[in-house]
């Protein structure tokens, strides 16, 4: 686990605090909440605070006086109905903040995400740890030929070892460069008394990009799930996509009804063009539709057929 025992023990300690409120809470979060879930070899994600539950999304809804929540099967109802229409500011209500240690590259494509509030660590004021994400020989591959933002085949054996030991020994070195160029031990005193020290802001400069960063990140339920439908994708890259599943499950002990609506009609949910709706009630009719005659492109077909299972 990445935690040190100092940093454990803090959690620990908000853990076994409760506090009397009269503030929706929700068992099944409250069962994690400040625990840090482990993602990729250094990582973790932890839910930190959270306000609403799937009845606010009901209330903000019914704009009611009180929980504004009926019976269970109506709430549902409400909430599918709400997904499916896309009526979103209901799910504005609720806001949910997390910790999240992540690998800068990682943390370069998760910032793109604008409708949130982040809060980095800084590398200016304190010493990055050494601590680098190195993936799993599972998660090694070439480059892919058919999309080209992804990943082909799996590299194995000697090719995949050599990988993995480029990949550490650039990355020790680079560190080791870092402590250097910082020139402090533990109390901040000098290594060596008799060379200056570089600021902490330039000695970064040679990290590399695997190198692990922390944040708080708060955001609300609607765009805690446009962040998901993108970055849980199957097409996201998989470093990012570890962490918004391990948001996914966060989700889904937090507002299990709002999951199963996003999971239902937006994550396994397909858009169809309306050239390809055509193609779908061609083919229901009985013709027999190929690529030429259906005035898709050919990926635009490659993609339908896809979504159709063909
Ligand atoms: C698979 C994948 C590949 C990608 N590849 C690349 C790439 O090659 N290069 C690259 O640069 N990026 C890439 N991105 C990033 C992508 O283009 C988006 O920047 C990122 O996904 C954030 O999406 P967003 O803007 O919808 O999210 P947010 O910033 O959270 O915004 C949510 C929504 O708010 C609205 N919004 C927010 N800010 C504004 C604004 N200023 N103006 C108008 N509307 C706004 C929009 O409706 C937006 O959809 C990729 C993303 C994915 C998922």
């Amino acid at each position: 686990m990445p935690l040190n025992p100092e940093q454990q023990a803090e959690i620990e300690q908000a853990r076994a605090t409760t506090q009397e409120t009269r503030r929706a809470t929700v068992p099944a979060l409250e069962e994690i909440l400040y625990a840090a879930l482990p993602v990729l070899d250094h990582g973790f994600v932890r839910v930190v605070d959270y306000m609403g539950d799937d009845g606010a999304i009901v209330q903000a809804a019914r704009v009611s006086y009180g929980r504004g929540t009926r019976r269970v099967s109506e709430d549902k109802g409400l909430i599918n109905y709400l997904m499916r229409h896309r009526h979103t500011t209901p799910f504005e209500m609720c806001e949910i903040k997390y910790h999240v240690k992540l690998p800068i590259f990682v943390a370069r494509q998760w910032i793109r995400h604008r409708t949130a509030n982040v809060n980095e660590y800084s590398a200016r004021y304190s010493i990055l740890d050494n601590e680098f994400y190195i993936p799993a020989p599972e998660h090694l591959a070439t480059q892919a030929t058919a999309n080209r933002q992804g990943r082909g085949s799996i590299i194995e054996g000697a090719a995949a070892q050599r990988v993995l030991d480029l990949l550490r020994q650039d990355s020790e070195r680079a560190y080791a460069g870092y402590a250097e160029m910082l020139n402090e031990d533990d109390k901040g005193e000098p290594v060596d008394p008799t060379w200056p020290g570089l600021a902490r802001e330039l000695a970064r400069m040679n990290l590399s990009l695997n190198f692990y960063t922390q944040w708080y990140w708060k955001t609300d339920l609607h765009n805690l799930m446009h962040f998901l439908s993108l970055r849980a994708d199957p097409h996201a890259q998989y470093e990012i996509r570890a962490y918004a599943e391990a948001m996914l499950a966060t989700m889904q002990r937090w507002v299990p009804i709002a999951h199963a609506a996003f999971v239902e009609y937006r994550m396994n949910a397909a858009s169809i063009s309306a050239t390809g709706l055509k193609v779908i009630q061609r083919m229901l009719a009985g013709e027999t539709v190929d690529q030429v005659s259906s005035g898709l492109s050919p990926r635009e077909w490659r993609e339908l057929m896809a979504v159709l299972g063909r």
